[in-house]
């Protein structure tokens, strides 16, 4: 299949790709076999059947790195930070997974949800349920989207109805990745997901740490994410010298490691994490909602660190990774401002000496970050996504030899001037991102198959 449209793609951080009259060629297997100006590909390929897109954009499928599917039906309830959020909310929406039709229900709404928002990979955390999360599997399977999943684990405490026994927690979740880790041709993936430090046991990090080194699978958790689980992490493991010498102790820390957070990471962390070649995966509308903090993104970013974006749903309040994108442009934008106040704030205070004014200005962390562009933020939702899950040969731009998951938008959806003539790019990206509605992403594609549609 031949489509035609405007195809847009992300080439470097900052640098996009794209062709104004485009052709996306696609085979039989769902990959891609051209990518470039219509005519070039129509004139290479005669025989192709086309689909003419036009006046639509082809972008890349986005890459959503970290969420919770049980948590999506009590999203958006406000007024408590983590630690308290988790268990007046969370745990008790968590305990209904024992229920496995409930969790078939509500797995096949929430990756329906996601393919109608432009998302064709779906990195998520489940319940602690060994049938739950073979439902979930399932689910993902059929409906086709890209899924990297886990069964939470969690052995200590914990609520007494999500409270695990170590041994059955390991066996439940290498039963799970033998089954599922791969399937369809890697389309499905299992990630061996501790919560985070506060609810694990050593011997089961260590434990899930050598499962998924033995089955080359993903580990997915949370780091760093507020004051007060970091101060949690200190009582529980006062034999580590901070929250990442946890994790690095367990054997947890590698390139197939994904860590939802990292706000609060000290240099000597980043450091670690980076060479491990791990992804910390930034959610900025989680950390605002549950006050946990600004990650300072650009700083992150400018160390050579591996940055992800997700959506942290329950956490975050929405599925959509393009208001994500705007919500990480638009906190490190809050952070820049913030910088800079405070710095203007220090040089008006009259009687310090230059290395005092100094010193302070670098404990209150005043050197301003340039705030992130919707460029940059399409880049950590699809290429980046992918190089952080080692998929990068495979997904994240509409470059040939890829698997074919993309999503086809409307911009004038989003445009207030919507006759006028087709804008650059870099503003038809920024208004999809900053201006974005369900109402724009007309179908959505992965390895070819059309998995969602709007009309
Ligand atoms: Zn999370």
């Amino acid at each position: 299949m031949l489509y035609r449209a405007h195809l847009l793609s992300p080439e470097a951080p900052a640098r996009l790709k794209e062709f104004a009259d485009g052709g996306l060629l696609v085979d039989e297997a769902g990959v891609i076999a051209g990518a470039g100006p219509f005519e070039v590909l129509r004139a290479a390929h005669p025989d192709a059947e086309v689909t003419d897109l036009r006046p639509h954009w082809i972008l890349p499928g986005l890459i959503d790195l970290h969420s919770h599917l049980p948590q999506f039906e009590c999203v958006a309830l406000d007024g408590l930070e983590l630690l308290p959020w988790l268990e007046t909310h969370i745990f008790p929406a968590e305990s209904r997974f024992r229920d496995a039709d409930e969790a078939s229900r509500a797995a096949r709404d929430y990756f329906r949800s996601q393919l109608a928002l432009g998302t064709t990979t779906s990195v998520v955390y489940l319940t602690v349920h060994q049938e739950a999360a073979d439902r979930a599997f399932r689910e993902a399977e059929r409906c086709g989207i890209r899924g990297v999943l886990g069964k939470v684990m969690m052995d200590r405490h914990s609520p007494e109805s999500l409270l695990e026994d170590t041994g059955t927690s390991l066996a439940q979740s290498e039963e799970l990745c033998r089954t599922w880790h791969g399937r369809d041709g890697g389309r499905l993936a299992y990630a061996f997901t501790p919560r985070f430090a506060p609810v694990c046991s050593r011997e089961l990090m260590a434990g899930l740490a050598r499962a998924a080194e033995r089955h080359g699978a993903y580990i997915q958790t949370h780091i760093s994410e507020s004051v007060g689980e970091i101060e949690r992490v200190r009582e529980l493991f006062p034999e580590a010298a901070d929250y990442t010498a946890v994790y690095a102790a367990a054997g947890m820390l590698g390139p197939r490691t994904l860590l939802g957070h990292g706000i609060h990471l000290s240099p000597s962390e980043r450091d670690r994490i980076r060479e491990a070649g791990a992804t910390v995966v930034h959610c900025p509308r989680s950390n605002e909602f549950i006050k946990s903090g600004i990650m300072p993104l650009r700083r992150w970013l400018s160390e050579g660190l591996s940055v992800g974006l997700a959506t942290d749903v329950g956490g975050g309040p929405k599925l959509d990774m393009w208001g994500e994108m705007a919500a990480a442009c638009n906190a490190s934008k809050t952070r820049w401002a913030q910088q800079r106040l405070q710095a203007l704030r220090l040089d008006g205070v009259e009687g310090l000496d230059d290395a005092l004014r100094g010193r302070l200005a670098r404990a209150l962390d005043l050197e301003p970050d340039a705030p992130v562009t919707p460029v940059e933020a399409f880049h950590l939702a699809t290429l980046h996504g992918a190089r952080a899950l080692g998929q990068e040969a495979r997904i994240g731009s509409l470059d040939p030899g890829k698997e074919a998951d993309f999503v086809v938008v409307d911009p004038r959806r989003v445009d207030p001037a919507a006759a006028r003539a087709e804008a650059p790019a870099g503003e038809v990206l920024s208004r999809l991102v900053y201006r974005s509605d369900p109402a724009m992403v007309r179908a959505t594609y992965v390895r070819g198959r059309l998995c969602h549609a709007l009309d």
